[in-house]
């Protein structure tokens, strides 16, 4: 590969709001076997609204809200967007990354988070219907007891079934990753047509997951650094969302300015029609 050939195929795609960051990939591009997608903020838009509050409804926010004034995951912006503020003042609060926050509220434990946090849940059936409408559902409870279940929706992005659409006409594989349980996440790989879902996965063990996938397939990772980044870096090619974290753009070998996920697509082609000239 020549250098100038490199800058004109690069700075040709920057035009477009593609950056190849990495021109080393442009090789490897062609070899793509199977593009991996995060779920929140890759395939969904990101921007989560509370749809439904099962159990004391005011009770249940007042918890809730408490709790997740304290985070910054896209969740807790849509509980406090339905529930800006609380009555109740939260005492040792704690994080549990990919599962949710807990704290004590006038002495008593409280958890809002995944169904996983719980150890009974008398809301299951309700649990299911929402999940299989493609909410997420977060579990509120108070002594070890489930009070109530908010459930939160995230649209999938407008572009997403096109985009995948695509991938499968040229031949690739698509996969979801996320944190979120497997009805949700099969409910939305259905709704845009992705073929493998591999749900429940902590962020620590996403890179894992790329891995694991590499031993048969060579890997393009699509995420915005929330939880990601190392799965970014990891993957053969790691395709970061313009509007992700730093550590996103700084781990991607490509970035899409645009968050467009047809933008995939198009870097696909253009790093194989820049490879191809330079070759
Ligand atoms: P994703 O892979 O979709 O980005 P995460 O790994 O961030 O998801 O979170 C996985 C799951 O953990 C969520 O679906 C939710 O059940 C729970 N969770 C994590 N953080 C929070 C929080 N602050 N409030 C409520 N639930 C949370
Ligand atoms: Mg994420």
């Amino acid at each position: 590969a020549t250098p100038t050939a490199l800058m004109v195929g690069t700075g040709r795609s920057a035009k477009l709001g593609i950056l190849i960051k990495n021109g080393e990939v442009l090789e490897t591009v062609n070899q793509i076997t199977t593009v991996v997608f995060d779920k929140t903020g890759t395939i969904t838009e990101g921007t989560p609204k509370v749809t439904n509050v099962i159990g004391d409804e005011k009770e249940v926010l007042a918890i809730a809200a408490a709790l997740e004034s304290a985070s910054e995951h896209p969740l807790a912006k849509a509980i406090l967007k339905q529930q800006p503020n609380s009555d109740y003042v939260v005492e040792n609060f704690k994080s549990i990354e990919g599962r949710g926050v807990e704290g004590e509220i006038n002495g008593e434990k409280v958890f809002v988070g995944s169904p996983k946090l719980a150890k009974s849940n008398s809301f299951e059936a309700e649990m299911h219907q929402l999940q299989n409408e493609a909410k997420t559902v977060v579990t509120v409870g108070r002594n070890q007891q489930v009070i109530g279940l908010v459930a939160i929706q995230d649209m999938a992005k407008a572009t997403a079934k096109t985009a995948i659409n695509s991938l499968h006409r040229r031949g690739l594989k698509t996969a979801m990753l996320t944190g979120d349980n497997e009805l949700v996440a099969q409910a939305i790989a259905d709704q845009v047509g992705i073929d493998t879902v591999i749900a429940n996965v902590l962020p620590k063990d996403k890179a894992d997951q790329v891995k694991h996938l590499q031993t048969n397939e060579v890997v393009a990772f699509v995420g915005d650094g929330i939880n990601d980044a190392p799965a970014l870096a990891t993957a053969d090619v790691g395709i970061a969302m313009g509007s992700g974290t730093d550590v996103a753009i700084e781990s991607g070998d490509i970035v899409l300015v645009k968050n467009d996920l047809l933008d995939v697509v198009k870097a696909l082609e253009l790093s194989k029609k820049t490879f191809n000239r330079i070759k």
